[in-house]
């Protein structure tokens, strides 16, 4: 690396020594750190980065790059999921919510070779989108999304609401896997049959963060035909942050929002 260059941080600092990062679950270190939650990130003026964590990034757009760590946090998911390559790629798959993490992780499942994605929102506004991204939707709680049942290889949730993972495993096909990507409350508790989860063969599957992840993630941003990118549905200057999250309130077109120092 030398000065100049045009790179992504892959933001986690674990220890490098429990048992977690012993195994290679990295993600899972009990003393995780991390740049922009316990030392400087992307919004301080300047930010010390091991060079260990830097990727180059070629000639990717800014605006593009910056979806490499959430990529990288679907990557792994999907990685939990057992959906990696050189598996065997699910015929169907669903995301519950089509925020810019849900759409990311169905684009995902594109990339990866699924034929048919669908999306799951109550926002018409965000299925429409999800549509223009070439996704099936389906509207959260509609007779269409009922008729559905175990109609999938593959669920994930990208909510976080717990009501929505508990019905998860009815919209899994037999043999399929439900995967618990986005984040529920803590103390929230799901109530599911044992027995469907036995006589059905269900893998369930959670994924934490990511995992050394952002190489593959740049790989697939650097051959992505523009699709991914529309996630960014703002690119502000710095000055706007403060106003924008003061005033920002469940507009369904705000996707994914970068401040930049640049414009
Ligand atoms: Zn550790």
């Amino acid at each position: 690396m030398k000065p100049g260059d045009r790179v992504a941080v892959d933001p986690n600092i674990p220890c490098g020594h429990c048992a977690a990062c012993r195994k290679g679950l990295t993600n899972l270190c009990t003393s995780l750190k991390a740049y922009g939650v316990t030392a400087n990130g992307g919004f301080a003026e300047f930010s010390l980065v091991a060079v260990g964590h830097l990727h180059d990034i070629g000639d990717l757009g800014f605006a593009t790059a910056a979806l490499a760590e959430p990529l990288a946090c679907v990557l792994n998911g999907l990685g939990a999921a057992g959906i990696e390559p050189g598996a065997r790629v699910p015929g169907t798959a669903l995301v519950f919510g089509a925020g810019p993490i849900g759409l990311l992780l169905a684009l995902s499942l594109k990339a990866r070779g699924v034929v048919s994605v669908a999306v799951a929102d109550i926002s018409e506004p965000r299925l429409a989108f999800a549509e223009a991204l070439g996704l099936e939707p389906l509207v959260s709680g509609s007779q269409a999304l009922a008729a559905r049942a175990k109609g999938f290889d593959f669920v994930a949730d990208a909510t976080g609401v717990a009501g929505v993972v508990e019905g998860m495993v009815g919209f899994t096909a037999d043999g399929g896997t439900a995967l618990v990507f986005g984040v529920c409350a803590p103390d929230a508790r799901i109530s599911v049959a044992p027995f469907e989860i036995f006589r059905r063969q269900i893998r369930l599957a959670g994924s934490h963060s990511l995992n050394r992840n952002i190489p593959q993630a740049l790989d697939i941003l650097k051959r992505d035909d523009g699709t991914m990118a529309r996630l960014v549905s703002h690119r502000l200057p710095l000055a706007e942050l403060l106003p924008f999250f003061a005033k920002s309130g469940g507009d369904p077109a705000t996707m994914k929002v970068q401040f930049s120092a640049d414009m």
